[in-house]
């Protein structure tokens, strides 16, 4: 694939340098950034409005990209999960941004007194922001809508595995927003590599740990701060007194949604060691129920391509050569072979060893790890990398509470699964290997703003009395204050 970016009037560029065409595409943004570098609230609003029409008016051809994608998609799954989240996004930008872009009074202190001190918030220029395909929607306007809410233009790279989906939003974008505005790009591996490369004023990287790496290298190269959030391994503890029916059915459901291809979906499960098989046989149900078949099910979402299926297939197959179980969950045993779904996978008797165990699932394979205790359980989740999500089923806040504190993760959801992702006024983001940053909610505005603190004095200049030569009276009388405030009132005893 090529490099091409969505010019308003949808003509391409014959360029055959990616680089060049998209330097090209960032000096314009840059540009228009400089002749208006702090967008008031109405042009904010403005372009967020434009946006929220924009996905009413296509809410149809933007659920059929997404479904040719896949080869399906549930509609009710782009529905909930990218288009909505997305309106839900621009109304609370639009509640809240007068709030965000005020200027926020601050602590002056004795020794600068008298001047007024304050942080401004005011836009970075250009934000980048690189999207994976699991939901090629959502994952490229979500950071855009706090980008555009901050006052910043902004370049998308859309993911070349959901080429349907990235061609409707590049002809949507292009014809709401000037090409120095908002521009979409599209393109394989060299086009990322060259989009990850160049001098943004922010960088927001969604995809793979792997892929993360190496884009964070190329942002160093120009300074160019990141936001990466990336996957990794969500567990889901379920403690012995939670009702095991009810911690299946709850898990079934955000498993099952894209068909596991989601970066907070629960990756394996803790279940005390005593309640697996009642989990397996609870899970099958509720499985069952909402998906009483799978190859003619719309609801039922299939793999992305046949590359991922592979990985899939190849880490069952390393499963079962290991020793592992698996169950296949497929309600009316249908056919499947000859179509991308595949059927929920329950494993069981795993190791450490097996890809399973080892890699980030981001499909419908569910190992079942059995512990003892729950030291053992969070144990087990401190030895491993930081994931992105962590799940904990349990009435007792006393013991939530434990499993918070002593646990990392990006985000955590007691008593259900990725419900955390949709809470409009909390950071979503990553932590160690999961990513850095955070975008959504207020934490979000200001990712993609600069928090500048500026100091402003008045008429009134203390260092002409204060100042050298420093023997005058007004410095012995400012010293003589600083001794009886830190000097004379030592701290008692730290310890
Ligand atoms: P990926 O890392 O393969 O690709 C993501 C994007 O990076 C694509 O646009 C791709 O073109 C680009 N890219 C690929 N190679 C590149 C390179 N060498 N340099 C620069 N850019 C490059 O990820 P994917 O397969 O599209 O998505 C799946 C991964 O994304 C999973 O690991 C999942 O957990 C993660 N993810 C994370 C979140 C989150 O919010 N944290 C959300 C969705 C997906």
């Amino acid at each position: 694939m090529t490099a091409l970016a969505y010019s308003a009037d949808h003509t391409d560029d014959e360029s055959p340098q990616p680089e060049e065409r998209l330097m090209r595409l960032l000096t314009a943004q840059q540009a228009a950034c400089r002749a208006d570098p702090m967008p008031d609230r109405a042009t904010r609003i403005r372009r967020l409005d434009l946006l929220h029409n924009a996905l009413l008016d296509n809410r149809e051809r933007l659920i059929a990209a997404v479904s040719t994608d896949f080869s399906n998609r549930a509609a009710a799954e782009t529905e909930l999960a990218e288009i909505l989240p997305v309106l839900e996004s621009i109304a609370y930008y639009r509640k809240r941004s007068r709030r965000f872009m005020k200027s926020r009074r601050r602590h002056a202190g004795l020794t600068l007194m008298p001047a007024r001190v304050e942080i401004r918030y005011q836009p970075l220029g250009v934000v980048g922001i690189v999207v994976p395909w699991n939901f090629p929607i959502m994952l490229a306007l979500s950071p855009l809508v706090g980008a555009l809410a901050a006052g910043n233009r902004a370049m998308l790279k859309v993911s070349e595995f959901a080429p349907a989906t990235g061609d409707l939003l590049g002809q949507i974008i292009a014809g709401l927003y000037a090409e120095d505005e908002v521009t979409v790009v599209t393109g394989g591996v060299e086009v990322a590599t060259a989009f990850t490369k160049l001098p943004f004023d922010h960088l927001v990287f969604t995809g793979s740990t792997e892929v993360g790496k190496i884009v964070m290298r190329a942002a160093a190269e120009n300074l160019t701060p990141v936001t990466l959030e990336l996957g990794g391994k969500s567990p889901a503890i379920i403690h012995e007194d939670f009702p095991i029916d009810e911690a299946a059915r709850r898990i079934a459901f955000g498993k099952g949604i894209n068909a596991g291809q989601v970066c907070i979906a629960p990756d394996y499960v803790l279940c005390p060691r005593a309640h697996v098989r009642a989990f397996c046989d609870a899970f099958a149900a509720a499985f069952r129920k909402n998906y009483p078949t799978l190859r003619d099910n719309a609801d039922y979402t299939a793999i992305i391509n046949d590359e991922q299926k592979h990985r899939l297939e190849e880490c069952l197959d390393d499963a079962r050569i290991g020793g592992a179980t698996l169950i296949a969950l497929n309600p009316a045993d249908d056919e499947l072979q000859d179509t991308r779904k595949m059927p929920m996978i329950l494993a069981l008797d795993t190791t450490d060893e097996m890809m399973v165990r080892r890699e980030e699932i981001f499909g419908p394979i569910l190992p079942i790890i059995a512990y003892d205790s729950l030291e053992e359980a969070i144990g087990y989740i401190n030895d491993r990398p930081r994931p992105l999500a962590l799940y904990y089923f349990d009435w007792d806040k006393g013991r939530a509470e434990t499993v918070l504190n002593r646990t990392h993760s990006g985000g955590a959801c007691i008593n259900d699964t990725m419900s955390q992702a949709v809470a409009d006024d909390i950071p979503f983001g990553g932590v160690g290997a999961s990513g850095m940053g955070h975008y959504h909610g207020e934490e979000g505005f200001r990712t993609f703003s600069k928090a500048k603190g500026v100091v402003r004095k008045g008429r009134i200049d203390p260092i002409s009395f204060i100042g050298p030569p420093w023997n005058n009276l007004a410095f012995r009388a400012v010293k003589a204050v600083q001794k009886l405030r830190f000097r004379r009132r030592r701290i008692s005893d730290p310890n």
